[in-house]
């Protein structure tokens, strides 16, 4: 008895170890009576005492087991209703298949969130690039890595393509009809490529820009001696890369207030700023 209940204090129980454990007290408590009780002289008030104590306990005990029982089974179907749950409102983009959270959700016209696309796929009511969804499966093959890494399996690039091949067709953007398109392109990205162009920076001339993540085109950046970080991590700007004749890059981003243009070498090394703009609003 005090070894279950040191047990229980040690929080070493076991479901086995308890039920045997008080299997065990029963049998010695049972054995102790039949062998005892014949020689104590006991009166008769006390044997009700006892009875009515033995009837309480084997009330008590039943009852808790039920309670367990019961309770464990109703922790499994919820555990299983939890579950199917969370797999049917598990959303992906249905554009880019990816995993839709609240914070990659695009934006519809009015500013509120889509519950369909990725910030990536769709922003302000239109989808970000004109792609088929062949071009759709070869950029989003490039992740491989990540799909690897996030689902434990180990495929090539031309094997994952085709998950993607089977699971693209499913999504709506791939069965949307050529004239229900909200737009190809975004309206604005128009007007941003042609004021980079007009920065007539040597050798700097775009003819498209794509959704990047502020965490992704950030890197710090020396200005008068003080390094620090241009873009917001969390924002999401147009940007594009050109490659220069001296091997170095353009990185161009811009949103609603700035364009940002830097120069940078490989893998992003020394980052220069070439020009920030500010663009009247
Ligand atoms: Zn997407």
């Amino acid at each position: 008895m005090i070894d279950g209940a040191l047990a229980r204090r040690l929080k070493a129980e076991s479901r086995t170890g308890a039920a045997i454990d008080s299997i065990a007290d029963l049998i010695f408590i049972i054995v102790a009576a039949i062998k005892i009780i014949p020689e104590l002289s006991i009166p008769g008030w006390l044997w009700w005492v006892i009875g009515i104590v033995a009837i309480t306990q084997i009330i008590r005990m039943t009852f808790l087991y039920c309670k367990e029982r019961s309770s464990s089974a109703f922790h499994d179907t919820q555990m299983t209703r939890a579950i199917t749950k969370m797999e049917k409102e598990m959303k992906f983009c249905q554009s880019c298949g990816m995993p839709l959270s609240d914070e990659v959700l695009g934006t519809n016209a009015d500013g509120s969130k889509s519950t369909d696309y990725c910030i990536y796929c769709y922003k302000d009511g239109a989808f970000t690039g004109d792609f088929t969804m062949e071009q759709m499966v070869d950029y989003c093959s490039t992740f491989v890595d990540q799909y690897n890494k996030n689902t434990g399996q180990n495929l090539t690039c031309c094997e994952y393509k085709e998950v993607l091949r089977k699971f693209f067709p499913s999504l709506k953007r791939w069965n949307l009809s050529t004239g229900s398109i909200p737009h190809a392109d975004h309206p604005m990205k128009k007007v941003f490529i042609e004021e980079v162009n007009a920065l007539g920076i040597p050798e700097l001339y775009i003819d498209n820009l794509q959704v990047l993540p502020g965490s992704f085109i950030n890197q710090p950046y020396t200005i008068n001696g003080n390094t620090f970080p241009l873009f917001d991590d969390k924002a999401f700007y147009w940007g594009n890369q050109i490659e220069k004749e001296d091997g170095r890059c353009y990185g161009i981003a811009c949103n609603e207030q700035y364009i940002v243009v830097s120069e940078y070498g490989k893998d992003g090394a020394d980052a220069e700023l070439v020009m920030i703009k500010r663009r009247c609003k």
